[in-house]
């Protein structure tokens, strides 16, 4: 394990297995359907590319960029399109996908935000679901885990911008981010 980390949460295997389950799930619920699959950069980029890999439906991609934490590991309340889709999503079966749901202010603007633009149906993926800390109520329709209340980091999801290529999903020492060494 990187030595930033307190320990592993989810190993590289079980997440590619959820994944899959996942994967198989949206392709069943959407068969006969085309899929638009809307990742939130950065952090949703890689749970992105491996769930699409098991949807046998036909898919195609966009991105929204969203202001979250910053550099800090604090919720900063207001939320601030950083990059729009390019496309117009009316009339789009539209997933959402997310790398985590913590106190949902994110996901609940995305969802408002889209839902304003007619799509045909709009639901919501999230690799990792981090309910201790909702402030308000949004739907997931797929998450792959429930974590507890502590930073993760990994398999997508950073802190400053690091660890986001860890295959796995660890628990930041919290020294990291309370003024330690960054080990990178
Ligand atoms: P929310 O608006 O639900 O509070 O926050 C969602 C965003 O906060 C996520 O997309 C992610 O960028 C960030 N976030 C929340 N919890 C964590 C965490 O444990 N680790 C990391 N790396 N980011 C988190």
């Amino acid at each position: 394990m990187h030595p930033d980390g307190e320990r592993v949460l989810l190993e590289e295997e079980e997440i590619r297995k959820r994944v899959r389950e996942l994967g198989e799930q949206i392709a069943g619920d959407y068969a006969g359907k085309e899929l638009l699959a809307v990742g939130i950069l950065k952090g949703a980029m890689i749970f992105l590319a491996d769930l699409v890999r098991f949807i046998s439906v036909p898919v195609f991609f966009d991105f929204m960029a969203v202001s979250s934490y910053g550099k800090s590991t604090g919720p900063s309340g207001a939320v601030r399109i950083l990059k729009d889709l390019e496309r117009d999503i009316e009339g789009c079966h539209v997933l959402v996908v997310e790398d985590i749901v913590d106190t949902g202010l994110t996901l609940s603007y995305l969802v408002g935000n889209l839902q304003s633009r007619r799509p045909a149906s709009l639901k919501v993926c999230t690799l990792l679901d981090k309910p201790a800390r909702r402030r308000v109520d949004v739907v997931v329709d797929y998450r792959g885990f429930v974590v507890p209340d502590r930073f993760v980091v990994g398999y997508g999801l950073d802190y400053n911008e690091c660890y986001r290529n860890l295959p796995y999903v660890m628990v930041l020492r919290p020294a990291v981010y309370k003024g330690g060494n960054l080990n990178v």
